[in-house]
């Protein structure tokens, strides 16, 4: 028998149970604070990631923890919110319960905000051999590796072997895939050839495949276009209609029949939500994305929501559902939020309507796209306001202030600092076994 999850009281007031702290779960936490509601903000991390800026700790350009907040401390004078930090196991919504690795736990209203995950649409030896980009933790391997690759390459007298490790191979043209593509051409040309003297940067290439005709798919064509030349500009080698369909660690594969070399692959070329048992058999649809109506309640199940990348809504212009991006999970976190307060006062809930404020991406210094409502911008204009906009919805005013003094120090010096390779001792067992025995015997001379 699993036991109740400890120390959240039973205290009368109804309890909101939220799975997930990213950007839509924070969102509704945060806006439940100090109601009347009793809040429990589960997730598997103790902290908050920005996703929009792995990619520049993937490059070295920021620390981890400018992109990730605490979430306890998000909520440290917020005595009606709980954090819990535990991975969802399974629902039970015949009896309004949740069923965790730390226990379980009854519900009120229960808001899944679990987002999405890598997919490799089946295909193992991707999924074994390349590396994603969907935590913060899956970034700075990235970095690791790039950093321990330079290394290795340095130790290859044969030009053609040193070029495998370092090359880097990018699959996926959206947003992920162009701003990692962009940063790695910089490094490439200001930064590398500084660290590597002895290395011929000649070698190196940055390739970016994107299986559909087009980079950033869901953009504008102005600003597709516009990607595809500043990153052509940078050196990076744009490939579209190049799908790629295996990968061994160092030969990558196109459905062409081409074939590449490199140890690093980086894939971003499709996202799935991971099944939640209990609700997404019935629920679930297109990318295990769980259907949900205009008031975000999940299709036949009473008090049970969903927001943000997991959920899927047919609503104004949006028939197949909205784009999986930061604003619509902020949005109907927002929504969901005021209708629950609305429940409070036994009023009506209010459906939900997106109000898209465009999309932006950036390549490198001085070069972004940006499709707003009635206006497109790129170059220069686009790229200050991508800073603004992504420096002002990070968590944390000193979270905003070391990314702002990191990303002046770089502009200038167009050297990031952060080309630090840090790995586990390696340490045998046979190692740590003796070294008890001797801790032991030491214990027993004295
Ligand atoms: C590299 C990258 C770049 C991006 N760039 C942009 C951008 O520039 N602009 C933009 O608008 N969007 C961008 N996005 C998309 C954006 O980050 C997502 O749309 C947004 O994060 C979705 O928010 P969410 O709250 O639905 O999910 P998430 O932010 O993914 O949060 C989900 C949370 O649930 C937790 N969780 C998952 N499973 C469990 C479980 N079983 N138990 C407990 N907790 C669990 C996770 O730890 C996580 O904290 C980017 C995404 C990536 C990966």
């Amino acid at each position: 028998m699993m036991e109740n999850i400890k120390h959240i009281p039973e205290n009368g007031k109804k309890r909101v149970v939220i799975i997930g702290g990213g950007f839509a779960g924070l969102k509704l936490a945060r806006q439940l604070a100090n109601t009347a509601y009793q809040v429990v903000l589960i997730d598997k991390n103790n902290f908050h990631q920005f996703q929009p800026l792995f990619y520049q700790v993937a490059t070295s350009g920021l620390e981890p923890s400018s992109i990730a907040f605490p979430l306890r401390k998000i909520f440290q004078k917020k005595r009606n919110v709980h954090f819990r930090m535990a991975d969802l196991l399974e629902v039970n919504p015949n009896i309004h319960e949740i069923y965790t690795n730390l226990g379980k736990l009854k519900y009120d209203c229960l808001v899944l905000a679990t987002g999405v995950d890598t997919n490799y649409f089946g295909n193992k030896n991707i999924e074994q051999f390349a590396i994603p980009m969907k935590s913060v933790s899956e970034a700075i391997f990235l970095r690791n590796s790039i950093l321990r690759n330079y290394e290795k390459a340095l130790n290859e007298s044969d030009p053609e072997k040193a070029a495998n490790y370092m090359n880097i191979v990018l699959v996926g043209g959206g947003p992920t895939g162009v701003e990692l593509a962009g940063a790695l051409a910089e490094m490439k040309s200001d930064i590398l050839p500084k660290d590597y003297p002895e290395l011929d940067f000649s070698l190196m290439n940055v390739y970016l495949f994107e299986a559909s005709d087009r980079l950033l798919n869901g953009m504008s064509d102005a600003a597709s276009k516009k990607a595809e030349t500043y990153l052509k500009k940078l050196g990076v080698i744009v490939k579209t209609e190049a799908r790629v369909s295996d990968y061994d660690g160092l030969s990558i594969k196109l459905d062409s029949g081409e074939e590449f070399n490199s140890y690093t692959l980086v894939w971003a070329a499709g996202v799935i939500a991971n099944p939640i048992k209990g609700i997404s058999k019935i629920a679930a649809t297109r990318g295990g994305r769980i259907r949900v109506d205009l008031f975000n309640k999940v299709a036949g199940f009473n008090h049970v929501y969903a927001i943000g990348d997991l959920a899927i809504q047919k609503e104004g212009d949006f028939q197949n559902g909205h784009p999986q991006v930061a604003q619509v999970g902020l949005q109907q976190a927002g929504n969901l939020a005021k209708n629950l307060k609305l429940l409070l006062q036994g009023e009506k809930m209010k459906p939900f309507r997106y109000k898209d404020r465009g999309s932006m991406a950036t390549i490198g210094k001085n070069l972004a796209v940006a499709d707003l409502p009635g206006v497109k911008m790129q170059g220069f204009f686009a790229w200050v306001l991508w800073l603004f906009v992504h420096l002002m919805s990070i968590v944390g005013i000193k979270n905003r202030f070391f990314i702002l003094i990191n990303w002046v120090w770089n502009y200038f010096t167009s050297d990031q600092s952060l080309r630090i390779l840090i790995r586990p001792k390696k340490r045998s067992f046979t190692d740590r076994a003796s070294e008890e025995h001797q801790r032991i015997k030491k214990i027993n001379l004295n």
